[in-house]
């Protein structure tokens, strides 16, 4: 639905379409190379998929394996292509600083579990590498990713915003430093913003920009995803603000839509499905088959005094939940403590 206002400025969108869109209409892109029809995937959806098929099959984020993919045909509309493949290199390493790299990362997100940050981000990199291989976009990756594995856990969305702010920190010690603004400090600014704001169609978010850059589309993603009640609420925010609306719209709109599936219309799947031709079940299931092994292995989180929380179990009675109840009952009175002292 992005492509229908991706480059817009806002003010222009109603005077294309005669008022807000509200819904799948045919893409007027005077602008555009190409021709774009109604309800098509745009290339954040494509290269997303691309990504999800490399791992389903390897089981693992193998880079040479997604280099070799991007360059097996031209991801429609998405601009890196014929530079990519002119150095047709399978170990090539990218410098972009687009939104290309947080717009495809939900896979990766699926395939990690959130309990193992470390491994989540070395899988963003390996993912984004090829592309995208500076630390601002390769920050807004992992918050992203971050906030689509904490999201399906069903983590509260204050617990999934601190999470993708640590990704976002831990993302940005990886590639080449380029200077551009810690996301951490972009959200901030918006969630500040939106405090009391009326939200609706055509938020005041000035300061904030939904821009092509990853910090910019990253962090105007976070900020939908904090303010809307869903998917279909975030995903018509991000049209209705231009820019790069169907980046954004596919960030916001994924995080959304994995912490409340329901949040996203039957009717714009069925509609997706139809003008596309696939079906994206099978992919998200293949992918949190791939998740739950990972999980099997996860690391669990230790209470402050395990022996306390063990104390009077027997051999064989819930060791693991008790010991996960109380490190959940540590956060929370960490948490108090916290908001006590703010
Ligand atoms: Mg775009």
């Amino acid at each position: 639905m992005g492509k229908m206002t991706e480059g817009y400025w806002p003010y222009e969108i109603p005077a294309a379409y005669g008022g807000p869109v509200t819904g799948f209409r045919e893409p007027i892109q005077p602008r555009s190379r190409h021709k774009w029809g109604y309800a098509e995937v745009t290339d954040d959806t494509r290269f997303t998929l691309l990504v999800a098929a490399s791992i389903i099959e390897k089981g693992r984020v193998d880079r040479r394996d997604i280099a070799r993919r991007i360059l097996e045909r031209p991801i429609k509309g998405w601009p890196g292509w014929e530079e990519f493949k002119a150095a047709n290199n399978l170990d090539h390493i990218g410098y972009r600083t687009g939104n290309g790299a947080p717009m495809r990362i939900a896979p990766v997100g699926i395939l990690n579990p959130p309990y193992d940050l470390r491994r989540l981000v070395d899988d963003v990199e390996a993912a984004c590498i090829m592309t995208h291989y500076v630390s601002s976009a390769i920050s807004a990756a992992c918050a992203i990713a971050a906030a689509v594995s904490a999201a399906i856990e069903g983590w509260s969305k204050k617990e999934l915003l601190e999470l993708a702010m640590e990704a976002a920190r831990e993302g940005r010690k990886r590639g080449r430093p380029d200077g551009a603004p810690p996301i951490e400090e972009v959200v901030r600014v918006g969630l500040h913003k939106l405090e009391g704001a009326e939200t609706g169609i055509g938020w005041d978010l000035r300061g904030l920009n939904p821009g092509f850059e990853a910090w910019e589309g990253a962090s105007f993603a976070l900020c939908l995803v904090w303010g809307c009640d869903g998917a279909e609420e975030a995903i018509l925010e991000a049209v209705n603000q231009g820019g790069d609306a169907d980046s954004i719209a596919s960030m916001a709109g994924g995080i959304l839509a994995a912490l409340n599936p329901g949040s996203l219309p039957a009717k714009w799947i069925a509609e997706v499905k139809r003008a596309n031709g696939f079906d994206l079940a099978p992919v998200a299931k293949a992918l949190a088959g791939l998740r739950s092994k990972r999980a099997m292995h996860r690391v669990v989180p230790i209470p402050a005094d395990p022996i306390r929380a063990l104390r009077g179990c027997a051999r064989g009675e819930k060791l693991l939940e008790r010991l996960l109840k109380a490190r959940q009952e540590d956060r929370k009175h960490e948490q108090d403590e916290k908001e006590h002292l703010g």
